[in-house]
């Protein structure tokens, strides 16, 4: 836990921007010009950064670092989902994933693309349906780490990344700073990288901090990992639920909701058994009801690789009879549900089978 990145350019939110720029002694536009650079025309070092002073370049060259983390391997799914392997400056790695969207436009290319971005390497969490959790944590990424998944994303295709989802390895919520600044970089309104609305953090019901967005008004989306409905089986699942359970989680959303106008989404895991009845139909309803919301109905990826021993081993995902069921129900009683999809499964980049498990097959 004691390696701290070096400083890298990415690493500065816009207002730390200009002010590593004016002292440097240059004018504001300076600043300007830099951020056009790094975010707009995404150059990959400051040496071509042509229209800024040689000594200015200079500078920056001897204070920061460029690329906080290097492309070490990528693999692509047949539905065209790319898993990306980063190496980090302690040889850390963590994965990051580019998921066009089923949907298509006119010109039969997808309407969406997302970029689902990783915030700690491992997770401390334990949650017993996730890959990640048999990493632990290492440690939480800074915010050049999280920006740099981005730029080097989008330098890897031609299309513009539209969206991101903090969805990848780790818990945003326990990364909070870096994470806000990242997203505090990548929303600034001079750059247009992506608008705050096309930005989702999800959570596993990090109370504290959900409340902490609220107040702070961040204008992203958020989203809930809920999976279960009694205590008892969501503790089990997701030991989080000890410090922060069912009534705290539903009261943060609450209050979350009432600040900020935003709606916000639930994630549920159809596990076989366990949480796929018409009890739980009729409970998750009623909590989707308490505030503008909608569900997004996750199929259980498999995360055998990761040799799972004791209830982690005994999951499920549910049958499709019964996940089509659930769904329904769900609909007939007024709630809006998306089925989320299973995208890069046949590579686990799939949702929460991210633990650098396998080794990518395209060396790049
Ligand atoms: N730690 C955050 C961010 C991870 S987001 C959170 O918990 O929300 C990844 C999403 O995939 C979460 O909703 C998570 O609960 C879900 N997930 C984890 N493991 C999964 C699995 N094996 N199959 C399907 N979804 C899974």
């Amino acid at each position: 836990m004691a390696y701290t990145p070096p400083d890298s350019i990415f690493d500065l939110a816009p207002r730390e921007l200009k002010q590593a720029v004016a002292e440097m002694g240059q004018p504001a536009y300076r600043a300007q010009q830099l951020s056009e650079w790094l975010y707009d025309k995404r150059s990959r070092s400051f040496e071509e950064m042509s229209n800024l002073p040689r000594g200015m370049r200079e500078k920056l060259a001897a204070r920061f670092t460029f690329d906080p983390l290097r492309l070490e391997k990528k693999r692509v799914s047949k539905d065209g989902t790319v898993k990306f392997l980063f190496r980090l400056g302690d040889e850390c790695d963590i994965e990051t994933v580019l998921i066009p969207s089923e949907t298509l436009n006119a010109e039969g290319e997808s309407k969406r693309l997302t970029l689902c971005v990783s915030t700690q390497v491992g997770c401390p969490l334990d949650c017993k349906f996730c890959a990640t959790a048999t990493l632990k944590l290492q440690r939480n990424l800074s915010a050049g780490e999280i920006v740099g998944q981005f730029m080097l994303a989008q330098r890897e295709t031609h299309r513009r990344i539209t969206n991101m989802v903090f969805m990848g390895m780790g818990e945003p919520m326990l990364n909070y700073d870096n994470v806000m600044r990242a997203v505090e970089t990548l929303t600034n309104p001079d750059n247009q990288v992506i608008g705050p609305k096309r930005i989702t953090l999800s959570t596993s019901g990090i109370v504290k901090n959900i409340v902490r967005m609220a107040d702070e008004q961040r204008p992203i989306k958020l989203a809930i990992s809920l999976h279960a409905l009694r205590d008892k089986l969501r503790t089990e699942l997701m030991p989080i639920n000890k410090r922060w359970n069912l009534r705290d989680l539903g009261r943060a959303i609450e209050y979350y909701y009432n600040k900020t106008n935003i709606p916000v989404t639930y994630e549920y895991i159809l596990f076989d058994g366990l949480n796929d009845s018409m009890d739980d139909v009729k409970r998750l309803a009623k909590l989707a009801r308490r505030v503008p919301s909608k569900v997004n109905v996750i199929p259980f990826h498999p995360i055998d690789f990761t040799n799972p021993t004791g209830f982690a081993a005994e999951l499920k995902a549910t049958t499709p009879e019964k996940f089509n069921a659930f769904i329904a129900q769900l609909r007939a009683l007024d709630v809006t549900v998306m089925i989320r999809s299973s995208s890069g499964k046949d590579i686990e980049a799939a949702c929460g089978q991210l633990a650098l498990s396998n080794t990518p097959e395209i060396v790049v």
